[in-house]
This record gives C-alpha cells, structure tokens and sequence, in this order.
C-alpha cells in the first residue's frame, strides 16, 4: 500500500439536496472524524466495529459549540473504495452546512482533496485499474443514461478484460516467437510456429479494430454532440432551442472551461448528449455570423458535429439561405423545414436537391410537430447499425483511442513481418511493443510482469 495523507471532501453534487456527504479517507480519517464527533452515549468511533453507522453531534473541539446533527459512516480499508479507512459524513443538505462540516474536518487535520484524488487512491491501492479508474469520472460527468451506461461497464472492468485478453493472446505469439529463437536449426518449428502466430496477430488486430470503431459513438456519448442551430432570423431557431431544451431536461454544465462568447447547453435527445453551442449567440443577436464574425462562425460551424440548419416553409428560399446551404455543403446537417402549419412558399424538392443525401425534417414548431422526427433523426444518425451502449464494449477515452491507434500500428507490421518472412527477433519487438501499448490503457505496463507471465506460459509445456 501506498503512503498517503488523509484527504477530504464534498462528495455529493453542489445543490440542495436533501442529505449531503462529507468523505474523508486516509490513515487518520477515524481519528479526525473521532475528535469532532460525539455520539448521545458518548462512545468513540475508534472502537466502534467497521461498516456500521453512528448518529451523533459534530462539535468545535476548542469551544464545543454544535456544528452539526450527522449521521457517520465508518469503513476500515481495504473493504472500501480507496483501500483506505473511510469516513462518510451524513449532513442536512445545503451548501453552507456541508461547507462548514468540510471546513470543521480540514482545520482538525484533513487536507482538501483534489479532484478525483480518492479514484486515484482507488488506482494507487490496486482497487482499480487505470480504465476503470478513468470510467469512474466519466460516470461522475455522464449526461445521458447511455453514457452512463458505457462508463459503468467500463469501471466493471468490461474494457479491462477484453484488453488483458488481447494481451493475453499476444504473450501466447511471444511463446512461439520464443520456441522459434530457441530451435534456430529446425526449419519444422518455423513452419509451426508462424501461422500460429499471424493466427493469433490477426484476431489481436481485428479486435482492435472493432474497439475503434465504436470510438466516435463512445466519444459522443461521452462528450456530447456538439451542436449548432443555424438560420437566417425569424426562421424559428430560438424556438426549436427552447424546444429541444424543455423537452429534454437540460444539463447544465460546468462554468469552468466554457469561455464567454460560447456557451454550451446539453439537452438529452433520446440517449444523444447534444451540446448545443452557442446558444447564446441564437438568444441574444439572433445571428451567429452577425455576432462573432464570418471568420470566428465558419470555424465554429466546421467544429460541430451536427447542425441544424432551419428554413422557413411559408418562405421561398432567399440568397442568404442559399449562401447558408453553400457554407456547410460538406458538413454534417439536418434541414429543418419549419412552420409547416403557415402556407407553403418553399419549394421542397429544391432543398431536398441542395441537401443531397441529407435528411430534411419538416416541422411546426409552434404546434409542437414534427420535432419528434427531427429526434428520431438525429439519433438514428449516430446510432444506425450499432449496438445498444449496454452491450457493446465502447472506447470513448481520448487517451484509450490513442494508445489502440498506436497499438494496431504495432501489430499490423508485426504481421506484415512474419508474412514476410523477416527474422523472427524483429517481429518481436513489435508485438512486444503492442503489449506494452495495451497495458498503458489498464495502467500496467511493466517489463518485469512480461518476463513474469512469458515464464510461466513456457513451463507449462516444459
Ligand atoms: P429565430 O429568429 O430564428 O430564433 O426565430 P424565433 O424562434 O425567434 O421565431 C420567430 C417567430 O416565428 C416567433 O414569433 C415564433 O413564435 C415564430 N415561430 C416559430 N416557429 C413557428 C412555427 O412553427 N409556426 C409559426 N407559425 N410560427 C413560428
Ligand atoms: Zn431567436
């Protein structure tokens, strides 16, 4: 085990709601929680047994002035999610009571922590592995029930076995690499060995592949599609927001990171996380070219993933629309043909022409139709063909994402080697490498452990 100070911190989100916990982990987390706590019997926590509760008084230990009523969870690692032993602080909810609990913990001997530090702790002790460790704040930030979903099979260690099974598999081409350096003389062993090792290769990059390519699905569940609604005034734009946004509960994301001229909004489209960008900018000028300027709106436009472009059915298309449809001719959009229940003065199948391939939604937003196709749209875009988020095993890290490119570089001339009948030692420094690249996902990657399970693979059949 690792040494670590004891560290502490709100461990609910901000907000009011009707309980509230302060957690604090490390080797002196009973004996702080101890000197500030005083239950009606006037017992002490540190003889109390582990995993059980405590109701009691949080007091100032100079002045003994009542801080808090609280309910106290005590935990003796390593049954506990750090490894560590944990107290859990149950207060009245509220921003000002829960801070002066924090505030009562930390001048008794806690630090603050830091950002996922006790899931670092978790990693650290060996309760979890790196991507599962990962997963943990991609549950804390999930916006949808379908990130959720991708983030808890992951911290189940769904990505971590199938990645300590490709790993697997590629000590066992180690193996033959090995029985192939030892036996030089035997042509037989070559003949043998080598198609047991593209063998092997070949599914070790197939299923790479697959993980890939669930990467642009699992990063939008992951990080919201970012989402532009676009259109000249009048159009319907800020309403088809506020629809899109009372429908489907917005989530309000963090202040920190999002700069002032761009504000983001999530609304929730049937497991889609969209991240509406600049919304502001709809609310305020109407106008995003207006307001930002045509160089600073092209580059927003060419980051999205998604824009809904929004034309007006009671209106014949004018230039600017027609300007509108030559700016985002090679991005990804909808149409979105409003105010259908107004007289028709568009001429439909000339969008559909200028949309090419693209689906053209027709609603009116002010009788609340029609946005349940343009739902069904943008969610059948992203989701065509795959499997549900339950099942499949998503990568949807940056840093996952990397290191498979990386990996399946590796392996591939590694294969392309032993197809060319290159020396076997070279081959090995390939598949040695993609191993070695794999482990960095589940945080494991050491030389010695390599030597370790090449070892006992080859007594097995010695
Ligand atoms: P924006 O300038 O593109 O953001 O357009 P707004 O959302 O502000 O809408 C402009 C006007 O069109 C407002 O008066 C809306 O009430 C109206 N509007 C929006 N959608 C519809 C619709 O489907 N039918 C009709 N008749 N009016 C609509
Ligand atoms: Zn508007």
């Amino acid at each position: 085990m690792f040494e670590f100070d004891t560290i502490a911190a709100i461990s609910t989100p901000p907000g009011e709601g009707a309980i509230a916990i302060v957690r604090i982990s490390g080797e002196e987390a009973f004996a702080i929680a101890d000197r500030v706590f005083h239950s009606p019997s006037g017992k002490s926590l540190m003889e109390a047994p582990s995993h059980t509760i405590h109701y009691g008084h949080l007091k100032e230990v100079d002045s003994g002035q009542v801080v808090e009523e609280v309910m106290v969870s005590i935990m003796k690692g390593p049954k506990t999610f750090t490894r560590e032993d944990v107290v859990e602080i149950n207060c009245h909810g509220g921003l000002v009571t829960v801070n002066r609990v924090l505030q009562l913990i930390l001048r008794n001997g806690a630090r603050m922590a830091e950002p996922g530090e006790f899931t670092k702790r978790a990693f650290l002790n060996g309760r979890i592995d790196l991507s599962q460790a990962e997963a943990v704040m991609d549950l804390i930030r999930a916006k949808t029930d379908r990130a959720m979903n991708v983030a808890l099979g992951q911290m189940d260690g769904k990505l971590s076995r199938l990645i300590t099974q490709l790993r697997q598999a590629l000590i066992e081409v180690l193996a033959q690499v090995e029985v192939n350096i030892d036996y030089p003389e035997y042509d037989d062993v070559e003949e043998m060995t080598i198609p047991l090792m593209l063998e092997k290769s070949n599914w070790v990059k197939g299923e790479i592949e697959k993980l890939l390519q669930t990467s642009s699905q699992g990063k939008i569940l992951r990080e919201g599609l970012s989402t532009v609604i676009l259109g000249r005034p009048n159009v319907g734009k800020s309403s088809l927001l506020n629809s899109l946004v009372q429908e489907n509960k917005a989530i309000v994301t963090d202040v920190a990171g999002t700069t002032r001229d761009i504000i983001e909004e999530y609304v929730n489209v049937r497991g889609v996380p969209l991240r509406l960008v600049d919304t502001a900018g709809i609310r305020e000028t109407e106008d995003i070219v207006e307001r930002i300027g045509v160089e600073r709106s092209r580059q927003v436009l060419h980051e999205a993933d998604l824009i809904l472009f929004v034309v007006n059915y009671n209106q014949a298309l004018t230039d600017e629309d027609l300007r509108l449809f030559e700016t985002i001719q090679d991005m990804n959009y909808i149409v979105v043909v409003n105010k259908t229940d107004l007289e028709q003065n568009i001429d439909l199948d000339q969008v559909k022409t200028l949309a090419k391939d693209r689906r053209v939604i027709t609603t009116s937003i002010l009788n609340e139709e029609g946005v349940d196709a343009l739902e069904e749209a943008i969610s059948s875009m992203f989701f065509e063909g795959s499997i549900d988020a339950g099942d499949a095993t998503y990568v949807s890290n940056s840093r996952h994402i990397a290191l498979l490119h990386q990996a399946l570089d590796r392996i591939t001339d590694a294969i392309n080697a032993a197809e060319a009948d290159v020396p076997v030692d070279m081959i090995q420094i390939d598949v040695t490498r993609t191993w070695e690249i794999l482990g960095e996902i589940i945080g494991d990657t050491m030389q010695e452990s390599l030597l370790n399970q090449l070892f006992s693979q080859f007594c097995l059949g010695k």
